[in-house]
């Protein structure tokens, strides 16, 4: 098991001696490129984000840090993680664990804060709450106003938040002092090692409700069901989100409410194809058109628009109408183009008239008629005729 792991200064790309600063930099780009909430569904990135978490946990603690440069990984493997192993590392919301005071400075700076609520007694940043809205290809070139409706925690108004019962007010918990945290020593094969844990009695709040508020269970907040309108921006692409600030989760102790994102799910077009602001289609020309020449009508998203196609345009012609793509979301004024392919066709089926004429044609283009060509040509007939 050991040896299948990597070196904790190779997975954060830093040297031996790094100090603290480096390894926060290295730690913090990492984390930025490969956390859950940038990757959604990426097993590979958040396996990364794990491991880049859990070796910056280790050398960001002097202590640890030690143990490591002089065991390794094995430092780490007695007894089930005796000297601070990560069994509580599953998820990522490092809530409740030690871990959210390792990680919640840097995490305030990626993610404007908030990340651990329970690590503290001070004002905490709500979560932040993701939901998904569908919109059409169209209403992602030219963008909407969509209106959904999510679960969505509202304070309580007959304890304003606090949890507590009308006429009486939460409690500094006293077996932290509100500090939301204790300190405990533990026993280890390394000699004592100091240890921090969230306050099992308050819960990291720092506070305690002796009384509950009926009304909201002591929770501070209501779920109910909450319409927003969501303005979809011209040019959003598949995936992407719209920031709605203080539509996410409360914050606790007076901090400010997390945010609502929605993503954008694009549905397909049956013609159109989008890759950034550019827009594809495909359109079948008749070969008389393609040989001929002449005005074709091409469907882009502004409606129809006419084409002149030059006489003997072959199949696969690649055709550019600029400004008929998609506008771009980082300057409005900018407008992608659309690409169109000419596939010229070849009839399936005709009637006896379409035939003759197409005859005449062939006709005209060898200067003879088939059957008159049967006696030079006899081989190659045969080929056409089977
Ligand atoms: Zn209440
Ligand atoms: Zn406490």
């Amino acid at each position: 098991m050991a040896e299948s792991k990597r070196d904790y200064y190779e997975v954060l790309g830093v040297s031996k001696d790094a100090d603290d600063d480096a390894l926060k930099k290295a730690y913090r780009k990492l984390a930025k490129k490969y956390h859950p909430d940038a990757n959604p569904g990426d097993k590979e990135a958040e396996a990364k984000f794990k491991e880049a978490s859990e070796a910056y946990s280790v050398l960001s603690d002097p202590q640890k840090r030690q143990q490591y440069d002089q065991f390794g990984h094995a430092a780490f493997e007695q007894g089930g993680g005796g000297a601070g192993g990560f069994g509580g590392f599953g998820g990522f919301d490092f809530g409740g664990q030690d871990m959210g005071d390792i990680f919640g400075d840097i995490f305030g700076d990626i993610f404007g804060g908030g990340r651990s609520a329970r690590g503290r007694s001070g004002p905490q940043r709500g979560a932040n709450v993701r939901t998904a809205v569908r919109i059409t290809f169209e209403e992602a070139v030219f963008g909407c106003e969509k209106e959904i409706e999510i679960n969505f925690k509202e304070t309580c108004t007959s304890c304003n938040g606090s949890g507590a019962k009308a006429g009486t007010s939460p409690q500094t918990c006293t077996k932290c002092n509100g500090k939301g945290k204790i300190m405990y020593t533990q026993q280890s094969f390394f000699g004592q090692v100091q240890n921090v844990q969230t306050c099992p009695e308050c819960g990291g709040t720092g506070k305690v409700i002796k009384e509950k508020c009926p009304d909201c269970y002591g929770t501070g907040y209501k779920t109910v069901r909450k319409k927003f309108k969501v303005s979809i921006p011209a040019g959003i692409d598949n995936g992407q989100c719209v920031r709605m600030a203080g539509g996410g989760e409360p914050g606790t102790n007076g901090g400010e409410r997390g945010d609502l994102l929605v993503e954008a799910v694009v549905s397909q077009h049956p013609i159109f194809k989008r890759q950034d602001t550019s827009i594809y289609s495909t359109v079948p020309i008749s070969f008389a058109r393609a040989a001929l020449g002449g005005t074709i009508r091409i469907k882009t998203v502004d409606g129809e628009v006419e084409y002149e196609v030059r006489p003997g345009t072959q199949t696969d012609t690649k055709v550019r109408l600029k400004g008929k793509g998609v506008p771009s979301l980082r300057n409005r004024s900018m407008r992608g183009d659309h690409y169109v392919t000419l596939v010229v066709q070849v009839p399936e089926r005709m009637n006896q008239a379409q035939k003759e004429a197409l005859r005449r044609f062939d006709e005209a283009m060898n200067g003879t008629a088939p059957e008159e060509a049967k006696p030079k040509k006899k081989g190659l007939k045969d080929f056409f005729e089977k």
